[in-house]
């Protein structure tokens, strides 16, 4: 960019409003088809394990919870395809939009 262009640029940009925002103070939102932190319909699966199986980073293992085995996502893992979710036959694993996972603990990723 040439030095005139780039006045003109700066001058534009001291009378238009900000394209950035103050986060954490405020927050922009995530559109709705976002793959943020899972949402897991536990009354709906069937512990038939096909999202373990597809899941290209390990992140799923099948644990016995309660009365029944079902899929346990280790966030710290998953690379957020949502391969899981497409694969579940009874849509159990439904994509939420919760992505504000930073976290000093790994037990806060894991989902149950
Ligand atoms: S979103 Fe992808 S990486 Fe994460 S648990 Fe599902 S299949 Fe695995
Ligand atoms: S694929 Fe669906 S039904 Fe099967 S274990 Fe995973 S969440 Fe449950």
């Amino acid at each position: 960019m040439r030095l005139p262009s780039l006045l003109k640029e700066v001058w534009k940009n001291l009378f238009e409003k900000p394209a950035t925002v103050k986060y954490p103070h405020e927050k922009l939102g995530v559109p709705e088809s976002y793959r943020g932190k899972h949402l897991l319909a536990r009354s709906r699966c069937t512990g038939c394990g096909l999202c373990g199986e597809v899941c290209p980073a390990s992140a799923i293992t099948m644990e016995q919870l309660g009365n029944g085995i079902f899929p346990v996502i280790d966030l710290s893992k998953c690379i957020f395809c949502y391969q899981c979710g497409d694969a579940c036959p009874r849509g159990a694993i439904i994509r939420g939009r919760e992505v504000e996972l930073a976290s000093w603990s790994k037990e806060d990723l894991i989902l149950k």
